[in-house]
């Protein structure tokens, strides 16, 4: 079943579209208050820009809506993850850019956060 490997890359790229992902990825942004997490523990303050899994959904699926599998990172921290391993950074950055092309959500995301 893991094998099929086109399948699970429509799975994903499916999830990232659901109103769950949405839902908890903008909870984990007000969790932590927009910034990055990893920067965070090491005293820096820099903006998070993307909610990473910490444990990859290719990984453990059933772990993809668990709140602590969630992290909010900087661009910075999140490609540092990602550089670990190299097909899912691929998929990744694929769909960052699916994510970033057309619509100012990152504005509009800061501007949110800031005014709250
Ligand atoms: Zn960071
Ligand atoms: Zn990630």
């Amino acid at each position: 079943m893991s094998k099929n490997k086109g399948k699970y890359h429509k799975k994903y790229d499916w999830f990232y579209q659901t109103s769950e992902w949405k839902a908890l990825r903008s909870a984990r942004f007000t969790y932590a208050n927009g910034l990055c997490e990893r920067c965070r523990r090491h005293g820096i303050v820099a903006e998070g820009k993307e909610v990473h899994h910490i444990v990859p959904i290719d990984k453990d699926w059933a772990r993809r809506l668990d709140f602590d599998n969630t992290i909010l990172l900087c661009s910075n921290c999140h490609n540092a993850q990602h550089e670990r391993v190299s097909p899912l950074q691929k998929f990744n950055l694929l769909w960052e850019d699916l994510n970033n092309g057309g619509t100012p959500s990152e504005d509009g995301t800061e501007q949110k956060l800031k005014s709250k």
